[in-house]
């Protein structure tokens, strides 16, 4: 056992040491059966180097001494275990596409230990640091271009105020890893990395469907009352009302986080219910985009792109999918489906409710009035007549005031539209009208107020802003970011860090970031279209 001088943390296993083991400990790729994991070491990788380090260290109290330690460099990436700690990968399922793909489980993912820290549990794991019993064809590493994807984008998603996994480090592993980027026969090497991923917990939906899937009540009831007892402290019935209790919970916050994506314009890209968290945290960065041009049937995945299941404008019917397969496997601790039922019904009325409060919100319109639905689908009819820059949009939106005239109005607007110039005047025509009804709705919000107009136009910017990013991890701004990292050079990836950890100020040091999407990044790969190879 290797003793560790400078971090020195507070270990805390509870999955490890409240859930099955498989029995067998050897590291081969098999079905499993009756475990919620299986014991994985991480591969020996001498020339592995860190390339960057989050916030995340600070908040958790690494001292600058300890992050920049050869111990700290050797836990994150694998290459000492922390004492008295065993690595292992968890056993899950899922259903991919619509489809049942029976078992998947941690195959590049490698937990290492969980800690308490100010009173939070925190569990952490590997992401690329070689193959488990769950690897199935696949070589349980992880290429510099996707780790970068996933690292940026855990972060940028935490500082937009978004539930999701966080990412402590990012490292190079030092070997050459080979994919068929593009799936089309040109495999080559790239740069192997691997992440050091950071959550209460990594448990998703795909976890109970295994369990269910294999008629495992046993560990089906373990997983579900460790899940309870450990993350959903406040829930103090037990049997069937807790387990219902427990699932209304997550059907609320996916709904909840589903809601943050539509907000800033975020494609999960492969909502598989294996990459559904339980706690309702984002998880899984892999062909995540986006949207730039304004666009419900949009989907950054090419390997979707034929029935675009999981398409911006279809996130929120996914999520109430994916809720159902939980349902289903929770079935057997419940024996009930009328309540059940009822918990998914729920989803649907909340979402109706929400999505009205979140564009209001985003529009800036607070007391409500009849007209209001008409005014948001008419505003979204809008936005797909001529591609329009979802991010750049709402956030001109917010200078517009009831003195404004028609004319500004729509030269506030027209910055966040492509292709300027081919702007036909039947479209000019419809938006003026749009916002005629804009402004006259804005009209109403200022009567019912009782501050005066300068200081209502002021605290509605204000608002709005807080809500619609300046800054987002725009495909191509990840792409320049990958292109300068995979040559040494990794400025660009510190000042993107550094932008987007405040996406909702307006930081005029960043403001070229501010713009529409070059043309040159219409189509290309890493740009627009992303394959699930990683
Ligand atoms: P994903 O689509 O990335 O969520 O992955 C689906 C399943 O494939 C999960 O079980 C992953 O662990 C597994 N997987 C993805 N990439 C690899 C890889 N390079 N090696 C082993 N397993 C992988
Ligand atoms: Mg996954």
């Amino acid at each position: 056992m290797v003793f560790l001088h400078m971090i020195d943390l507070e270990i805390s296993n509870s999955f490890y040491n409240s859930l099955p083991k498989d029995s067998i400990e050897d590291n081969y790729t098999r079905q499993v059966n009756n475990a919620a994991y299986s014991l994985a070491t991480p591969l020996s990788f001498p020339k592995s180097r860190l390339i960057h380090i989050s916030d995340l260290a600070t908040e958790l109290g690494f001292t600058e001494k300890q992050i920049q330690s050869p111990e700290f460099l050797n836990l994150f990436t694998g290459q000492h275990p922390y004492p008295e700690t065993k690595s292992y990968a968890m056993a899950y399922a899922g259903h991919q596409f619509g489809n049942w793909a029976g078992q998947l489980g941690d195959g590049r993912a490698i937990n290492l230990f969980e800690i308490i820290h100010n009173k939070n549990r925190w569990a952490f794991q590997l992401k690329g640091a070689g193959p488990t019993p769950y690897s199935r064809s696949g070589d349980g590493l992880a290429v510099l271009r996707s780790s970068i994807r996933e690292h940026l984008c855990s972060e940028a998603m935490h500082h937009l105020g978004i539930p999701t996994t966080r990412s402590l480090s990012l490292s190079l592993s030092g070997e050459e890893v080979l994919r068929d980027m593009l799936y089309d026969g040109n495999a080559a090497y790239e740069k192997g990395a691997i992440v050091c991923r950071v959550a209460p917990s990594f448990i998703r939906f795909g976890n109970f469907e295994l369990a269910a899937a294999t008629s495992d009540t046993d560990l089906l009831k373990n997983l579900a009352d460790y899940t309870i007892t450990t993350f959903f402290t406040d829930i103090k019935s037990t049997g069937k009302d807790a387990y219902l209790q427990f699932f209304k919970k997550v059907t609320d916050r996916t709904l909840e986080m589903i809601m943050h994506w539509q907000r800033v314009g975020f494609v999960h890209g492969v909502m598989n219910t294996d990459n559904m968290s339980i706690l309702g945290l984002t998880i899984d960065y892999g062909p995540y985009g986006w949207l730039e041009p304004y666009d419900h049937g949009w989907t950054p995945n090419t390997t979707d792109s034929q029935f675009k299941r999981y398409r911006y404008g279809a996130q929120p019917e996914i999520g109430l999918w994916n809720l159902l397969q939980l349902a289903n496997s929770l079935f057997p601790l419940i024996k009930d489906a009328a309540p059940l039922q009822d918990i998914l019904d729920s989803y649907k009325t909340n979402y109706q409710v929400q999505y009205l409060e979140l564009m209001m919100n985003k529009i800036g319109i607070y007391h409500a009035h009849n007209q209001d639905r008409d005014l948001i689908q008419s505003l979204e009819e809008h936005l797909h007549l001529h591609e329009t820059d979802m991010t750049i949009f709402y956030r001109e939106l917010s200078k517009i005031h009831i003195e404004t005239s028609l004319d500004n109005a729509f030269a506030i607007i027209s910055v966040a539209f492509y292709n300027r110039k081919h702007l036909s005047d039947l479209h000019k025509d419809a938006w003026i009208r749009w916002l005629k009804d804009y402004l006259a709705r804005l009209q109403f919000d200022v009567e019912q107020s009782v501050i005066d107009n300068i200081a209502f136009a002021k605290a509605r910017t204000k608002k709005m802003n807080a809500i619609n990013p300046k800054y987002v991890l725009r495909n191509y701004i990840s792409q320049l970011v990958i292109e300068d990292a995979e040559k040494g050079d990794y400025k660009l990836l510190n000042q993107i860090y550094t932008m987007l950890q405040n996406p909702y100020e307006e930081q005029p040091e960043y403001i070229k970031w501010y713009a529409l999407r070059p043309e040159w990044a219409r189509s290309k790969v890493g740009c627009s279209k992303l394959s699930c190879s990683s």
